[in-house]
């Protein structure tokens, strides 16, 4: 989708502001002989921006206002070096619960609700977002934060939760709970708002009919607000994304180049109004494809298809690039095998080939063996690799409550 005038003309504005204040961005613009945009095709020619430069400009590098403007930081969590955090004003901070607040109405989501929140409170930018809008749209925020199921069962059946709010590992990990303890009939939950890490169909199918519910994928990511920026409608046609506070492109990850409306490649995103911390074409690393053409709810904000996978988890066997959905996609075909698993991939020095380990869960329905011969087999069909297979028992692999790593890789170990 084209950048608009009015898109333009904040973006204009945003990187006059930049300069202005002499932050970490206002260099690499200054060197760059950026001054301003009046053209889609200027726009085209700002360098994108990344994670890395958030490190280097660590810790406040990035702010673009005085300190007295600034009433709060979040943090993005650091798997490796420095954390990025993110300086917010008190507009940043209200446009994003107003952000918030338009998904959980997106969702169906009314005052009358009330919304357990499970994500994590603190640095992480998530269990106070989803506060924030709940109080914006003026529902019932049950903040409990991750973990401690027993007390999260005994709160959503007492206080009979509408809405649960929670990443897909520890939504499965809740159904799970729920349909072994019995509690079915107990809960009154009627809709999921899901962080949108990349989940199989298989696992949302579970958690949808364990549970009962229906379920959103929210979208959003620390150094863009937090989450709450997009969600998808009940039509399910892709998640609107809000494009009066972003504008968002996808591109080629190799390359570089903006891709058309409907080819998948990265998402890119551009703050239109954001104080604190303005990133223009900021790449996310996530994989996904605008949506051509409008939705049949009648919403005209653009719409960004499930996020497909991170281009940084990509990994490569024999040569061949993977992605852990199509290991996820081949899982989700096999009898009896849940939607957890792991990858291992080693090299194999006497044979020069890489190896590719995956580890599944099965119920026991099916024999083992006869699983294990099963995705192999699919293996070979779908991706012409044969990994080897070891399954476990359910629940043997770890559930986590922020995004489970499943993908080890010990070449170079
Ligand atoms: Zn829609």
């Amino acid at each position: 989708m084209k950048i608009s005038e009015k898109q333009l003309s904040l973006v204009d504005k945003q990187i006059k502001r930049i300069i202005a204040s002499g932050n970490y961005y206002s260099e690499i613009y200054k060197k760059a002989g950026i001054t301003g945009v009046s053209t889609p095709e200027d726009f085209e020619k700002i360098p994108f921006t990344d994670k890395a430069d958030l490190r280097n400009a660590y810790p406040l590098g990035i702010q673009a206002v005085p300190n007295r403007d600034v009433v709060r930081i979040h943090s993005s969590s650091g798997t490796t070096g420095k954390p990025v955090i993110i300086p917010y004003t008190r507009k940043d901070v209200d446009d994003w619960a107003e952000m918030f607040a338009r998904c959980y109405e997106i969702a169906g989501i009314t005052p009358e609700d009330r919304i357990q929140i499970t994500p994590g409170y603190g640095l992480w930018t998530a269990g106070i977002g989803f506060q924030a809008g709940c109080e914006k749209l003026g529902a019932m925020a049950v903040p409990m934060g991750p973990g401690n199921t027993e007390k999260q069962l005994q709160m959503m059946i007492d206080l009979e939760t509408t809405v649960i709010c929670a990443t897909s590992s520890y939504a499965l990990l809740l159904a799970e709970e729920i349909n072994k303890r019995g509690l079915r009939d107990k809960i009154k939950l009627r809709k999921g708002i899901i962080g949108s890490e990349r989940w199989s169909d298989a696992k949302r199918n579970y958690i949808a009919r364990e549970l009962g519910i229906e379920l959103y994928d929210i979208y959003g990511l620390t150094e863009i607000y937090g989450p709450g920026i997009g969600i998808n409608c009940p039509d399910q046609t892709g998640m609107h994304i809000f494009d009066d506070y972003l504008y968002t492109e996808i591109i080629n990850p190799e390359t570089g180049e903006v891709l058309p409306d409907g080819e998948e490649g990265e998402i890119v995103i551009t703050t239109l109004v954001k104080e604190g911390a303005p990133l223009i074409r900021f790449r996310t690393h996530d994989l996904s494809r605008i949506i051509p053409g409008s939705c049949t709810c009648g919403r005209t904000y653009p719409r960004l298809d499930t996020i497909k996978g991170r281009s940084d988890d990509m990994f490569k066997v024999h040569g061949v690039n993977m992605f852990p959905s199509q290991v996820e996609e081949i899982l989700g075909q096999v009898d009896g095998v849940s939607s957890e698993y792991k990858i291992d991939i080693a090299h194999d020095e006497n044979k020069n080939r890489d190896i590719i380990m995956i580890t599944a869960e099965a119920d026991g329905r099916v024999d083992f063996e006869k699983t294990a011969e099963n995705i192999k087999n699919l293996f070979k069909s779908k991706l012409n690799i044969t990994p080897s297979v070891a399954i476990v028992s359910l629940n043997t692999l770890p559930r986590s409550e922020k995004k489970t790593q499943r993908v080890f890789d010990h070449r170079g170990d």
